[in-house]
C-alpha cells in the first residue's frame, strides 16, 4: 500500500550524509512524529512543512561521547552550548564523576566540577534519571555512573583502597544504577578520590556491567610517562569483566611524551583485535580539569578557568599570578583551591594522529559549569568538521560525521540513533559544509559555532535561525536493542 500520510515536515533538497561513513547523496528527508519516515525523492509528497535545505548537509544529530553535563541537563535545559553545535545526545557520568548516587553538600574535587551548590542530592541513580525524565532537556542523555562518586558515597576516607565491605556497598550502588537505566560505569583513577583504588577494586565494583550489558569508560590512571601500564590495566578490566571498554579523551600529556601516539595507537589496535575497545578524543592541544598539583599538567601554559577563593583570577595565566605573588606555580596551586584550569600539554601531531585513527570517536569533555570554559564546550564538533576535515583534509566529511554519529551510537549501543534511515529517530543536524566552523577560542570561549542551520531531537526542532526554539524533547537513552 502506498504511503500517502503527510509528513510533519520534509527537509528538501539537501545532501544526506547518513552516519555510515559513506559519501553524501542528494535526497529529501521526511519526518513523521519522532522518526525519520523516508529518505529519497519526496518532491511530490504531502507535508505540513517543507524546509528548503539545498546546499546544506543533513546529518544525524551529533553524539557527544564524553561530557560532564549530568547537572547541566537539569539546570540549563536548553543545552545551548551543545545544540548550537549540532549535538543531540550527550553521554554523561565520565571520568569517574556522576551526579548520582550521592548526597553531599561539598563533594571533593573533581566531583565539584558538576556542582552549582546543593546539586549532589540524589541518593539513588533512579532518582536522578527520574528527575531527567520529569524535566527533560533539549537533548537526549545516556548516563553512566561514576566510580569516584560511588567511593564518595561509601568511603569515609578516599585516600586508600576500599575494604571488602566498601567494595560490596559500591557494587550494590552500581547494580542499582545499572538496573535503573545507566549505560555503564566510568572510572577516573587519575584523580585523587580514586587514585588509591586498585585494579581489583574496580573489577569487583564493575561486576554488574557484565550482567546488564554495560560499558566501561575510563579516564586512565596516567596519560603521560606511564600510559602503557595504564592502557594495560584498562584492557585487563575489560577482559576480566568481558565488557566493552572506552578509553576516554585519548592523549599524550607532557612534552617528553610528544609523538608517542604512534606507540599507544598500535597497542590499542592490537587490543581491539582481541576484545571490544573504543576511544574518543577532543580536537585541541589543551585539556581542562580541576587545578591539580601535577608536574606534567603544570609544565606548560596554564590558564585559570575558575577559582573559588580568588574569582578575579579567572582567565589569568598561572605563570603571571605566580610571578606577582613571588611563588612557584606549583606552590601557588594549594592557595587557589578549589579551582579549575586549562593546560596546554599536547602535541598537535598526536592530536591529528589520534583524530585520524579510524576508530576514534569525537567527545567534547566540555565543562559547562566553568566560568571561563575551555572552548571545546562550544566548538568541538564544528572544529572537527570545519578545521580538521574541510580545511586540513585530515579525513573526508562523511568520516568526520561518522566519528560523531554512527560509530558512537554503535559503540555505546544507542539503538535507532546516529543514522539517517527510515525508522530511525529523527535526531538531525543540518549544516553548511562550506561555512561550518568553531568560533569559540581560548580568548572568546563561548562563541556560537558558525554554519549550523537547524537541529532536531526526536523530531522536534530545538535550534533554528541561531536560536533555541524553546522545546525540550530530550529522552533518557538506554543501551542495547530498542525496547
Ligand atoms: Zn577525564
Amino acid at each position: 500500500m502506498p504511503d500517502t500520510q503527510p509528513y510533519d515536515y520534509i527537509l528538501a533538497g539537501g545532501t544526506v550524509i547518513d552516519g555510515s561513513n559513506t559519501p553524501g547523496v542528494k535526497a529529501d528527508v521526511g519526518v513523521r512524529g519522532d522518526r525519520v519516515a523516508a529518505v529519497g525523492d519526496l518532491s511530490g509528497a504531502a507535508a505540513r512543512e517543507r524546509v528548503d535545505v539545498s546546499g546544506l548537509v543533513v546529518a544525524p544529530g551529533f553524539i557527544d561521547s564524553h561530557t560532564h553535563d549530568d547537572n547541566y541537563l537539569l539546570r540549563r535545559r536548553d543545552m545551548t552550548p551543545k545544540i548550537s553545535q549540532g549535538v543531540t545526545t550527550v553521554v554523561t557520568g565520565n571520568c569517574g564523576i556522576s551526579l548520582a548516587p550521592l548526597a553531599h553538600p561539598a563533594p571533593p574535587a573533581p566531583l565539584d566540577l558538576l556542582d552549582e551548590g546543593g546539586s549532589y542530592k540524589f541518593t539513588r541513580f533512579a532518582d536522578y534519571l527520574d528527575a531527567l525524565r520529569a524535566t527533560p532537556a533539549a537533548v537526549n542523555a545516556a548516563c553512566m555512573v561514576g566510580h569516584s562518586t560511588l567511593r564518595a558515597a561509601v568511603m569515609p576516607d578516599l585516600h586508600r583502597p576500599a575494604t571488602p565491605t566498601e567494595i560490596d556497598a559500591m557494587r550494590a550502588l552500581a547494580e542499582e544504577a545499572m538496573a535503573s537505566g545507566a549505560i555503564g560505569v566510568s572510572t577516573g583513577t587519575f584523580y585523587p578520590p580514586a587514585a588509591h583504588a586498585t585494579t581489583e577494586e574496580i573489577i569487583e565494583v564493575c561486576r554488574p556491567l557484565a550482567t546488564h550489558g554495560g560499558i566501561y569508560a575510563t579516564h586512565m590512571r596516567d596519560e603521560g610517562e606511564h600510559i602503557v601500564p595504564a592502557l594495560e590495566e584498562t584492557f585487563r578490566i575489560g577482559r576480566e569483566l568481558d565488557v566493552p571498554v572506552v578509553i576516554s579523551h585519548h592523549k599524550l600529556a607532557g612534552q617528553p611524551n610528544f609523538g608517542r601516539s604512534t606507540e599507544t595507537l598500535a597497542l590499542i589496535e592490537r587490543a581491539m583485535a582481541a576484545q571490544d575497545v573504543s576511544l574518543d578524543a577532543y580536537p585541541y592541544v589543551a585539556g581542562s580539569t580541576m587545578l591539580k598539583k601535577d608536574r606534567v599538567l603544570l609544565a606548560g601554559r596554564v590558564v585559570i578557568t575558575w577559582c573559588k577563593p580568588f574569582p578575579e583570577l579567572t582567565g589569568r595565566e598561572l605563570d603571571e599570578v605566580a610571578a606577582e605573588r613571588g611563588k612557584s606555580k606549583y606552590d601557588l596551586v594549594d592557595e587557589l583551591q578549589p579551582a579549575g584550569a586549562i593546560y596546554f600539554m599536547m602535541d598537535e601531531g598526536d592530536v591529528q594522529r589520534i583524530l585520524s585513527f579510524p576508530p576514534t570517536m569525537i567527545g567534547s569533555d566540555g565543562l559547562p559549569h566553568d566560568e571561563r570554559p575551555h572552548p571545546r564546550l562550544w566548538g568541538t564538533f564544528p572544529r572537527v568538521l570545519g578545521h580538521y576535515s574541510r580545511d586540513l583534509g585530515l579525513f573526508p566529511l562523511e568520516t568526520a560525521v561518522w566519528k560523531m554519529t554512527g560509530l558512537t551510537a554503535a559503540k555505546f549501543g544507542l539503538a535507532g540513533r546516529g543514522q539517517v534511515q527510515p525508522g530511525c529517530y529523527a535526531d538531525l543536524t543540518v549544516f553548511d559544509p562550506a561555512r561550518i566552523a568553531d568560533s569559540a577560542s581560548f580568548e572568546r570561549p563561548t562563541e556560537r559555532a558558525a554554519g549550523i542551520h537547524s537541529v532536531y531531537v526526536n523530531g522536534a526542532p530545538v535550534w533554528r535561525e541561531q536560536a533555541f526554539t524553546g522545546q525540550h524533547p530530550g529522552r533518557v537513552l538506554g543501551r542495547g536493542p530498542e525496547a
